[in-house]
């Protein structure tokens, strides 16, 4: 079986898709032709009121479940999403343009990984009792209510299973918007959760751009947001969450640091900085760009690298040969393009890609500048693109304060076979995520988010939980009660 890309509506509110034609012009557009795969629409205000009032009017009953059945119908989700888990992704390539290599193995997998995990955690939601002599204290702990969800355009499905899945197995229902660049997978989700048992209005997906979301996180029936994009987006939804109070999670942006010390494996770090920099084409919040390779091996692990993306396969992205696929979007080129530019003008040397490959759609070479400084353009800013920028280092003590001298602190990496530093390493970098010996490995066990201007909160992991539900103290007297007078 194949999805059709044109899906059968724009929305999916109250466990139905809906359309409005009214609303503003969303084509879909296959990135590695440029060809218009799909024409949707924009939520307009009635409609988003909808999906809220949806979400509202099912609430209480899905929090009135008991966290056994919310976790069965997750996990339920969880095993339909993996039987279909080829034609999802080519879903997902068509949406996005990366390689079916990738998304047959990270997108619906991830997200039906968190569906799976987050569906068993929902039984174990509890409170704690506290003994006070004979009085006595208990906690419960409930659903926040209604949430939203925002999605970037890199990983769709798992953004999308990523919030809904421990939203949902708190008791919490979802209006999700994705990304307007990649609108379908959401609704493939959407569809799939129902079909597992979800009650209408568990969760539901409409369409839009950014003033799409802006409406939905300063609407007051919702509780919680949860985005995942840039830091400049951040900071506005972050403060109109604000001024109601709202409970928020922010999976912003990075610019994050790769430290390669002179006794790693070589191999496994050129490997690392490969994944850290070129997987779905550089388009990954945690990429470690900022690569610091130390002095005595410096050379070796250009040499070595230049030698290993000889191994980079452009092609027709549903053809599981292809490793490298376009960017998503025309837009989103140009600005990989300008950095790329700046970076040749403010003097780092260019030693591979930089260039555009002939045809049609969005394609660029993966791209790698040494002698890059920190002062410079492409040092300091989050390019979200295939180009990999390399430093020179000469001590750890040296490392450790570039690494930590950005606004972000996403992520980080270090190689070495020295564990002892390794652990030293980590402990003082400013990062949400660290990797020793390896990167960017995200699994739904592990809690995932950024320090400084790259986040608030964490996803994942049991720690999810806490971000996703509130508690209510009860104290209970049993005795008489005593008053002044
Ligand atoms: P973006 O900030 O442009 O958009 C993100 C989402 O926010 C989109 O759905 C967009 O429509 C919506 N939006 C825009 N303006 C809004 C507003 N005023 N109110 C509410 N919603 C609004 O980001 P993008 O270009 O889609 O994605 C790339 C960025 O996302 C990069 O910075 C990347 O690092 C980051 N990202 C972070 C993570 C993470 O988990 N930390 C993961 C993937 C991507």
């Amino acid at each position: 079986m194949t999805y059709a890309t044109q899906p059968e509506a724009s929305h999916f509110i109250d466990g139905q898709y809906v359309e409005d034609d009214s609303g503003a012009a969303l084509p879909v557009i296959y990135p590695a032709t440029g060809e218009t795969i799909a024409n949707l629409h924009a939520a307009t205000p009635a409609l988003v009121d909808r999906a809220l009032a949806a979400a509202k009017r099912a609430q209480p009953a899905w929090a009135a479940l008991t966290g056994t059945e919310r976790g069965r119908i997750l996990r339920r989700a969880a095993d339909i999403m993996r039987e279909r888990n080829r034609e999802l992704s080519e879903l997902e390539t068509k949406d996005t343009g990366k390689p079916l290599q990738e998304t047959l193995v990270a997108d619906a997998t991830s997200g039906a990984d968190a569906l799976e995990y987050f569906g068993g955690l929902a039984a174990t939601l509890a409170g704690e009792h506290i003994q006070l002599g004979e009085d006595f204290i208990y906690t419960r702990r409930e659903a926040l209510g209604v949430t939203v969800g925002i999605g970037a355009w890199n990983y769709p499905t798992q953004i999308a299973c990523w919030k809904a899945a421990p939203a949902l197995a708190c008791g919490n229902t979802m209006v999700f918007k994705p990304s307007e660049t990649t609108p379908l997978s959401a609704l493939k989700v959407a569809e799939i959760l129902v079909e597992a048992g979800a009650p209408p209005g568990v969760f539901n997906v409409v369409q839009g751009y950014g003033e799409v979301g802006a409406g939905l996180v300063d609407d007051d029936r919702v509780a919680k947001v949860s985005l995942t994009g840039s830091v400049p987006t951040g900071r506005k939804v972050y403060a109109s969450a604000a001024s109601g109070m709202k409970a928020v999670t922010m999976e912003l942006g990075g610019k994050s640091p790769l430290v390669i010390f002179d006794d790693a494996s070589l191999e496994d770090a050129v490997s690392a900085a490969i994944n850290a920099n070129f997987y779905s084409t550089g388009q990954i919040c945690s990429n470690g760009t900022r690569v610091f390779v130390q002095d005595g091996i410096r050379e070796a692990f250009l040499d070595r690298l230049a030698e290993r993306l000889k191994g980079v396969a452009m092609g027709d992205p549903l053809d599981e040969a292809t490793n490298f696929g376009p960017m998503v979007s025309a837009r989103q080129r140009e600005i990989v393009e300008g950095f790329i530019s700046q970076g040749v003008a403010e003097g780092a040397r260019l030693v591979a890609g930089g260039g555009r490959p002939e045809g049609e759609g969005y394609w660029i070479e993966p791209t790698v500048f040494a002698d890059v400084t920190d002062g410079m353009t492409i040092a300091r800013e989050e390019i979200f693109g295939p180009v990999m920028s390399v430093f020179g280092f000469s001590t750890e003590e040296e490392a450790l304060e570039r690494a930590n001298a950005t606004i972000y602190g996403l992520s980080a990496g270090v190689f070495t076979r020295d564990l002892a530093r390794a652990h030293r390493f980590v402990g003082r970098l400013q990062a949400g995520s660290c990797w020793i010996n390896t990167y960017n490995l995200t699994p739904v066990e592990a809690p995932f988010g950024g320090m400084k201007m790259s986040g608030v909160g964490r996803e994942n992991g049991q720690v999810a939980i806490e971000h996703w539900s509130q508690l209510k103290t009860v104290y209970v007297a049993m005795g008489e009660v005593e008053a002044p007078y």
